[in-house]
Protein backbone atom coordinates (compact mmCIF):
# COMPACT_ATOMS: atom_id res chain seq x y z
CA UNK A 1 0.00 0.00 0.00
CA UNK A 2 1.37 3.59 -1.15
CA UNK A 3 2.02 5.84 2.10
CA UNK A 4 -0.20 8.97 1.75
CA UNK A 5 1.14 11.88 0.31
CA UNK A 6 1.22 14.84 2.74
CA UNK A 7 0.58 18.38 0.97
CA UNK A 8 2.65 19.39 -1.71
CA UNK A 9 5.15 21.79 -0.29
CA UNK A 10 5.61 25.56 -1.57
CA UNK A 11 8.38 27.34 -1.88
CA UNK A 12 8.24 30.46 -1.07
CA UNK A 13 7.22 33.14 -3.97
CA UNK A 14 10.68 34.85 -4.22
CA UNK A 15 12.32 31.25 -4.64
CA UNK A 16 9.66 30.08 -6.98
CA UNK A 17 10.83 32.73 -9.71
CA UNK A 18 14.68 30.97 -9.70
CA UNK A 19 16.47 27.99 -11.54
CA UNK A 20 16.59 24.60 -9.62
CA UNK A 21 20.51 25.39 -9.38
CA UNK A 22 19.80 28.78 -7.42
CA UNK A 23 17.54 27.57 -5.20
CA UNK A 24 19.68 24.72 -3.78
CA UNK A 25 22.45 27.31 -3.12
CA UNK A 26 19.77 29.33 -0.70
CA UNK A 27 18.33 28.71 2.63
CA UNK A 28 15.49 29.60 3.89
CA UNK A 29 15.77 31.68 6.74
CA UNK A 30 14.96 32.08 10.51
CA UNK A 31 12.24 35.01 11.45
CA UNK A 32 14.79 36.83 12.99
CA UNK A 33 17.26 36.27 10.54
CA UNK A 34 15.00 37.52 7.67
CA UNK A 35 14.55 40.77 10.01
CA UNK A 36 17.94 41.21 10.21
CA UNK A 37 18.37 41.36 6.01
CA UNK A 38 15.10 43.46 5.66
CA UNK A 39 16.91 45.93 7.49
CA UNK A 40 20.12 46.10 5.84
CA UNK A 41 17.89 46.26 2.76
CA UNK A 42 15.88 49.12 4.61
CA UNK A 43 19.21 50.57 5.31
CA UNK A 44 20.41 50.48 1.66
CA UNK A 45 17.03 52.16 0.60
CA UNK A 46 17.69 54.88 2.75
CA UNK A 47 21.38 55.89 1.99
CA UNK A 48 20.28 55.87 -1.17
CA UNK A 49 17.37 58.35 -0.76
CA UNK A 50 19.89 60.34 1.50
CA UNK A 51 22.59 61.09 -1.57
CA UNK A 52 24.85 58.61 0.68
CA UNK A 53 26.03 56.87 -2.27
CA UNK A 54 24.74 53.32 -3.88
CA UNK A 55 21.91 50.81 -2.94
CA UNK A 56 23.76 49.04 -0.38
CA UNK A 57 22.94 48.40 3.14
CA UNK A 58 24.60 46.13 6.06
CA UNK A 59 23.81 44.81 9.59
CA UNK A 60 25.85 42.96 11.90
CA UNK A 61 24.51 40.59 14.42
CA UNK A 62 25.64 39.17 17.37
CA UNK A 63 23.16 36.99 18.86
CA UNK A 64 19.44 38.45 19.04
CA UNK A 65 21.61 41.93 18.74
CA UNK A 66 22.31 44.56 16.32
CA UNK A 67 26.13 45.41 16.78
CA UNK A 68 26.92 47.31 14.22
CA UNK A 69 25.20 48.81 10.79
CA UNK A 70 25.60 50.84 7.78
CA UNK A 71 24.81 51.85 4.35
CA UNK A 72 27.14 52.89 1.55
CA UNK A 73 28.69 56.66 1.64
CA UNK A 74 30.94 56.19 -0.98
CA UNK A 75 30.16 59.74 -2.74
CA UNK A 76 28.85 61.53 0.09
CA UNK A 77 32.28 60.89 2.21
CA UNK A 78 34.59 61.06 -0.93
CA UNK A 79 35.48 57.52 0.74
CA UNK A 80 36.21 54.77 -2.45
CA UNK A 81 36.06 52.15 0.56
CA UNK A 82 32.89 53.31 2.18
CA UNK A 83 31.32 50.48 1.68
CA UNK A 84 28.18 49.21 3.83
CA UNK A 85 29.74 46.21 4.85
CA UNK A 86 33.29 48.20 5.72
CA UNK A 87 31.23 50.80 7.57
CA UNK A 88 29.33 48.35 9.74
CA UNK A 89 32.43 46.07 10.31
CA UNK A 90 34.26 49.31 11.84
CA UNK A 91 31.05 50.24 13.53
CA UNK A 92 30.80 46.72 15.07
CA UNK A 93 34.07 46.14 15.53
CA UNK A 94 34.13 49.60 17.58
CA UNK A 95 30.96 48.89 19.59
CA UNK A 96 32.61 44.96 20.91
CA UNK A 97 36.02 46.75 21.22
CA UNK A 98 37.83 43.79 19.16
CA UNK A 99 39.11 43.63 16.11
CA UNK A 100 37.53 40.52 15.17
CA UNK A 101 33.74 39.91 14.84
CA UNK A 102 33.68 36.13 15.70
CA UNK A 103 30.50 34.45 16.78
CA UNK A 104 28.61 37.32 14.59
CA UNK A 105 26.62 37.19 11.64
CA UNK A 106 27.00 39.77 8.73
CA UNK A 107 23.40 40.48 6.59
CA UNK A 108 24.10 42.22 3.60
CA UNK A 109 21.48 43.46 0.55
CA UNK A 110 24.01 42.68 -1.92
CA UNK A 111 26.98 39.71 -2.45
CA UNK A 112 30.00 41.48 -1.42
CA UNK A 113 32.51 42.96 -3.44
CA UNK A 114 36.48 41.96 -3.77
CA UNK A 115 37.32 44.77 -1.18
CA UNK A 116 34.75 43.59 1.30
CA UNK A 117 35.11 40.17 1.27
CA UNK A 118 38.62 40.59 1.97
CA UNK A 119 37.43 42.93 4.90
CA UNK A 120 34.77 39.67 6.15
CA UNK A 121 37.45 37.66 6.28
CA UNK A 122 39.85 39.39 8.32
CA UNK A 123 36.90 40.13 10.30
CA UNK A 124 35.83 36.38 10.07
CA UNK A 125 32.77 36.55 11.08
CA UNK A 126 30.14 33.00 11.51
CA UNK A 127 28.81 33.65 8.18
CA UNK A 128 27.51 35.92 5.54
CA UNK A 129 23.88 36.34 4.87
CA UNK A 130 22.96 38.50 1.26
CA UNK A 131 20.34 39.23 -0.73
CA UNK A 132 21.17 40.26 -4.73
CA UNK A 133 23.56 38.68 -6.37
CA UNK A 134 27.04 39.98 -7.94
CA UNK A 135 25.73 39.27 -10.89
CA UNK A 136 22.73 41.60 -10.45
CA UNK A 137 24.81 44.15 -8.86
CA UNK A 138 26.68 44.36 -12.40
CA UNK A 139 23.24 44.72 -14.12
CA UNK A 140 22.84 48.01 -12.44
CA UNK A 141 26.14 48.99 -13.53
CA UNK A 142 28.07 47.80 -10.36
CA UNK A 143 30.36 45.59 -11.95
CA UNK A 144 32.71 44.21 -8.92
CA UNK A 145 32.70 41.24 -11.17
CA UNK A 146 35.71 43.24 -13.25
CA UNK A 147 37.81 43.32 -9.56
CA UNK A 148 37.21 39.24 -9.14
CA UNK A 149 38.62 39.04 -12.69
CA UNK A 150 41.49 41.14 -11.68
CA UNK A 151 42.30 38.76 -8.44
CA UNK A 152 42.96 36.03 -10.91
CA UNK A 153 44.58 38.00 -13.36
CA UNK A 154 48.69 37.57 -14.01
CA UNK A 155 50.39 40.88 -12.65
CA UNK A 156 51.16 42.03 -16.08
CA UNK A 157 47.54 41.59 -17.22
CA UNK A 158 45.95 43.85 -14.10
CA UNK A 159 44.55 47.30 -15.91
CA UNK A 160 46.25 48.86 -13.00
CA UNK A 161 50.10 48.59 -12.83
CA UNK A 162 51.45 46.89 -9.81
CA UNK A 163 55.40 47.23 -9.83
CA UNK A 164 57.40 44.90 -7.43
CA UNK A 165 60.44 47.00 -6.33
CA UNK A 166 61.69 44.61 -3.25
CA UNK A 167 63.95 46.82 -0.62
CA UNK A 168 66.16 45.71 1.63
CA UNK A 169 64.24 47.95 4.84
CA UNK A 170 61.19 46.18 3.76
CA UNK A 171 62.55 43.20 4.71
CA UNK A 172 64.19 44.17 7.93
CA UNK A 173 61.08 45.68 9.27
CA UNK A 174 59.30 41.93 8.52
CA UNK A 175 62.61 40.05 10.36
CA UNK A 176 61.76 43.15 12.98
CA UNK A 177 58.37 41.87 13.56
CA UNK A 178 58.94 38.09 12.59
CA UNK A 179 61.21 38.64 16.38
CA UNK A 180 59.70 41.07 18.22
CA UNK A 181 58.45 39.14 21.73
CA UNK A 182 55.40 42.27 22.29
CA UNK A 183 53.59 41.98 19.12
CA UNK A 184 49.44 40.82 19.11
CA UNK A 185 48.98 37.60 16.39
CA UNK A 186 45.76 38.64 13.98
ZN1 LIG B 1 32.21 46.34 -1.03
Amino acid sequence: MQPERGPKRQFPQEMRNFNRNQIFKMIILKEKEREFLERAIHLARQGMLSGSGGPFGCVITKGEEIVGEGFNQVTSSNDPTAHAEVVAIRQACSKLGTYQLKDCVIYTSCEPCPMCLGAIYWARPLRVVYANTREEAAAIAFDDDFIYREIGAAMEDRKIPFVHSPHQLARDLFKEWDEWEGKTLY
